[in-house]
């Protein structure tokens, strides 16, 4: 079509990857702008026993506040993130904020997403050790959430970072676990505490029972290999039950909590009942 209508539209054509151009590079400097400044926002999910009774854990998710756009979820910016190489700014910026919230909450879990570029820098061990201590958090009480994506890239970096800060007591997650395409091998070779089943999974077992021969399945295998298995993306209470008969002991989704503040999550402590378990 653009060759029939000659030059025009070749040039139109171009003006727009121009345009395209400087929209990313416009959204990188806002992004910046709103990792150095106070533009990103932390919410908070439980994580809950299986029986939906009590908070064990909260896990850090990231929001960017945009003055224009309103409220951003993380599934657009991060990869932004991730190729403009702001990742590890704000990452950082995520840990030590996560780190010194959570603190407060004095049992709980504190569980953050980390890219796997994050995990692969030198320092990355010196990072995590200062954020806890200037926040003043029992390593044991953190939870440092990876996807399988890191352990691809570079197992040996990988390997190293995990087990020299499993040293200080640190845990790890295996996040969306099932989506990737050496789950198996991982699972084997690296000391994640716990696995954390995709949503995608919990999503049909009550329908299909494909759905759910697998679930069992996978379950089973991170309850042999010692893991603590968790489910995310629980939306209905027969999804609850099944999981529970399944041995799943930690429970995440819009039936007890979505994402909230950390005000919300002192409330849920104080009163000790959640918002769709009450
Ligand atoms: P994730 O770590 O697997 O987090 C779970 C996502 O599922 C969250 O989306 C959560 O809000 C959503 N979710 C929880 N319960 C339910 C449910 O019952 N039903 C449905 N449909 N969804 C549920 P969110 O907050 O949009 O985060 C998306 C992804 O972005 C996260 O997936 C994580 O991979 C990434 N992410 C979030 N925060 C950070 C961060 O601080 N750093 C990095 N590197 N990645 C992050
Ligand atoms: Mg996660
Ligand atoms: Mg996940
Ligand atoms: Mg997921």
């Amino acid at each position: 079509k653009a060759k029939a209508n000659g030059r025009n539209d070749y040039c139109f054509f171009e003006s727009e990857i121009d345009q395209t151009i400087q929209m990313r590079k416009l959204v990188e400097d806002e992004l910046r702008g709103a990792i150095e400044g106070d533009g990103l926002e932390l919410a908070y999910q439980p994580i809950v026993s299986a029986d939906g009774s009590k908070v064990l854990a909260v896990e850090a998710l990231v929001r960017w506040r945009h003055p224009v756009r309103g409220l951003i979820g993380p599934g657009e910016f991060i990869p932004i993130a991730e190729e403009r190489g702001l990742i590890i700014p704000l990452g950082e910026s995520v840990l030590r904020r996560a780190c010194t919230t959570g603190a407060r909450w004095k049992d709980l879990t504190i569980a953050v997403n980390l890219s796997a570029l994050h995990v692969l820098q030198a320092d990355f061990v010196e990072v995590v050790a200062r954020i806890l201590e200037e926040a003043g958090l029992d390593p044991k009480r953190l939870e440092i959430e990876l996807t399988e994506s890191v352990l691809v890239e570079d197992p040996v970096t990988a390997e190293r970072a995990i087990n020299r800060l499993r040293d200080l007591g640190v845990r790890f997650a295996l996040d969306d676990f099932g989506t990737g395409y050496s789950s198996l091998l991982y699972l084997r070779r690296f000391a994640f505490d716990t696995i954390k089943i995709d949503r995608t999974f919990v999503q049909d077992i009550d329908a299909s029972e494909h759905a759910s021969i697998l679930l069992t399945s996978i379950v089973s295998l991170g309850r042999t290999l010692g893991r603590t298995v968790t489910a995310e993306g629980v939306e209905t209470s027969e999804q609850q039950k099944l999981l529970q008969l399944m041995g799943c002991t930690q429970l995440q989704g819009y039936l007890f909590s979505k994402p909230v503040s950390p005000n919300e999550i002192d409330g849920m402590l104080r009163t000790d009942v959640l918002n769709a378990a009450a």
